[in-house]
C-alpha cells in the first residue's frame, strides 16, 4: 500500500507578550510537540518598534497597526521555527481563529488569548510568508534541522 506523505515544511511562530506574561511558554511548546511539530530554532527577544513595524508592514494601513506595534513591543516574545509535515496548516489549526471568540475549543487562542488584539500567538499563513518571516528573525545557521 502506498503511503502518501505531506511535504516537510517549516513555519514561523511567535508566542506574543500576553502569553509570555501568563507563563505558558512551556504549555504552548507542549502543544506544538504533541502535534508532531519540532522546534528547530527558538529565542526570546524584546522587539524594537522598528522590528515590529517591519514584521507587520503588510498591515500598516490598518486602523489597529499602531496598537499592534505597541502590544508586540510591550514585553518579551518567544520566536521559533517549527518543522514538520504540513507545518504551516498544522500550526494554524493548533492556534485557532484570529479572534479567540471564534476559536475552536482546545486551540491555543481559545485557551490563552483574551481578545483579537492580544491573541497569544502568531503563525505564518502561507509558504511565502513563512520563508520571509523565518528569515526576518533567524539566520540559516541558527536553524537546526533535526529531521534531516
Ligand atoms: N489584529 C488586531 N486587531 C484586529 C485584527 C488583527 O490587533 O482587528 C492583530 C492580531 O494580533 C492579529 C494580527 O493583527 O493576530 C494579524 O492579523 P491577521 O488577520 O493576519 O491574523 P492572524 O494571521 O494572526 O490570525
Amino acid at each position: 500500500m502506498e503511503t502518501e506523505k505531506m511535504a516537510l515544511e517549516r513555519t514561523f511562530s511567535i508566542i506574543k507578550p500576553d502569553a509570555v506574561a501568563k507563563n505558558v511558554i512551556g504549555a504552548i511548546y507542549n502543544r506544538f510537540e504533541t502535534a508532531g511539530l519540532r522546534i528547530v530554532a527558538s529565542k526570546m527577544i524584546h522587539m524594537s518598534k522598528e522590528q515590529a513595524e517591519g514584521f507587520y508592514a503588510e498591515h500598516k494601513e490598518r486602523p489597529f497597526f499602531g496598537a499592534l506595534v505597541d502590544f508586540m513591543t510591550s514585553g518579551p516574545v518567544m520566536v521559533q521555527v517549527l518543522e514538520g509535515e504540513g507545518a504551516i496548516v498544522k500550526n494554524r489549526e493548533i492556534m485557532g481563529a484570529t479572534n479567540p471568540a471564534d476559536a475552536a475549543a482546545g486551540t491555543l487562542r481559545a485557551d490563552y488569548a483574551q481578545s483579537i488584539d492580544e491573541n497569544a500567538v502568531h503563525g505564518s499563513d502561507a509558504p511565502e510568508s513563512a520563508a520571509r518571516e523565518i528569515a526576518y528573525f533567524f539566520s540559516e545557521e541558527e536553524i537546526c534541522p533535526r529531521t534531516r
